[in-house]
């Protein structure tokens, strides 16, 4: 068995697992995945956080994606992140930088196994902070500053493109070279408060093209998370597993211990079980039924008679989710033009999912009430030339929330 088999099947422990700490933000970026912004008070305590690090040290899980909302605004955040190496958990936090000085970012180059990750959605304060809110990108650079006075060895800059950044790619790559980071891109999901922003702001074709082009001229060394699979239809494939990973080499433990099957899958159909649960996070790692079904072998309905299933697969199964396309559909920004027709042919019949899950400081976004969900509709027959024959439409909802300062 090829080890690419191995990852479609699952393992006994996720090599990409990523534990959000807590909802709490002191920004309020538009597209965040998780509606962050007010801490639940359910979120696991001090000692519940360490005995889920316990339990991924008995189960070999060597490193953790941390995030949030901004992990390091937990009170206890350092604690953990100190016990967490010292349990041979390695730790790669994403911040806004928030709470880097220099007295923290001496403390950071003086640990092993840590690595930092400094959100950054423009090269330029004009672009990052209408998205990110007044005053993050002069907090990232400031972090990014303190990270190398301090000797920090390579943190990363953690982008993701949206249409108004995919023109500043050099200009990324420059500002990653000076401060001696490393370039991290990813995709934009219509995942949380994303979804609200996505149809402005997701990259257009033309603008696919040229970040994939880019990626392909001058994207050695430059991290992508594998989130850009979809692209690899193009032409070349891309560099990484080329699959969605969701429920058999990725999944997310959220701040009050849900585990879901992708950070961008929030949302009770992708719920497997809870940490504090019986069995803690191996049993619904290993034995949940979500987690199972995922693993089975997948059929790639109507993409399979895509010639460009292998490299693509069919993309992103949240990005499908949360756009009210089928997943076994093609992705709505397939590169054939497939998804946009799909996208364009929803109707008013179309349920487009939204996750209830919101902890936002501004106006509940589920005041209008959860919207009941319908997946899994197949086109009726496989097609050569497009793959949503038998696919039922309609006009997206648009709707581009203005950005809110940090607190
Ligand atoms: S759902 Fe999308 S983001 Fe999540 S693992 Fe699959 S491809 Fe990646
Ligand atoms: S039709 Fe499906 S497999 Fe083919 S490029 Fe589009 S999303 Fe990928």
């Amino acid at each position: 068995m090829k080890l690419v088999d191995h990852f479609q099947y699952g393992l006994n422990s996720p090599i990409c697992l990523t534990w959000e700490l807590t909802y709490a933000c002191n920004l309020a970026c538009v597209h965040c995945l998780s509606s962050s912004g007010r801490r639940d008070p359910r979120e696991l305590s001090t000692a519940e956080a360490k005995s889920v690090i316990d339990e991924l040290q008995r189960m070999q899980v060597f490193y953790v994606n941390i995030g949030g909302g901004e992990p390091t605004v937990r009170p206890d955040f350092w604690e953990l992140l100190d016990y967490a190496v010292t349990h041979d958990v390695g730790v790669k936090f994403s911040t806004n930088g928030i709470k880097l000085d220099k007295a923290r970012a001496a403390q950071l180059a003086a640990t092993d196994y840590v690595d930092v990750q400094i959100s950054l959605d423009g090269a330029t304060a004009e672009v990052n902070d209408h998205i990110r809110g007044p005053g993050s990108y002069a907090t990232a650079v400031r972090a990014l500053e303190n990270l190398a006075e301090a000797g920090f060895g390579q943190p990363k800059i953690s982008v993701v493109m949206t249409r108004q950044n995919v023109d500043q790619l050099d200009e990324f790559k420059a500002i990653a070279d000076k401060y001696g980071a490393q370039l991290r891109i990813t995709r934009l999901r219509p995942s949380g408060r994303g979804a609200d922003v996505w149809d402005e702001l997701h990259p257009t074709s033309t603008q696919q093209r040229q970040l994939y082009d880019w990626l392909v001229a001058r994207g050695d060394g430059v991290l992508t998370g594998d989130s850009f699979f979809h692209l690899s239809a193009y032409g070349e494939a891309l560099p990484g597993l080329n699959l969605c990973g969701a429920g058999r080499v990725v999944c997310l433990i959220d701040p009050v211990g849900d585990v879901y099957a992708c950070p961008f899958a929030i949302h009770d159909n992708f719920l497997a079980g809870n940490v504090r649960s019986p069995g803690g996070f191996q049993e619904v790692w290993q034995n949940s039924e979500l987690f199972t079904e995922l693993r089975q072998p997948q059929t790639g309905g109507a993409c399979r008679s895509c010639g460009f299933y292998d490299s693509c697969q069919g993309g992103c199964m949240a990005a499908k989710f949360f756009t009210g396309l089928p997943l076994d559909g093609p992705d709505p920004e397939c590169v054939r033009g497939f998804g946009e027709e799909a996208l364009a042919a929803r109707d008013g019949s179309t349920t487009i999912p939204r996750s209830e899950v919101d902890h936002s400081r501004s106006a509940p976004r589920n005041s209008r009430g959860p919207v009941p969900v319908t997946i899994g509709r197949r086109p009726d027959k496989a097609c050569e030339t497009s793959p949503l024959v038998g696919v039922a439409d309609d006009a997206s909802d648009s709707r581009l929330r203005v950005p809110v300062a940090g607190s």
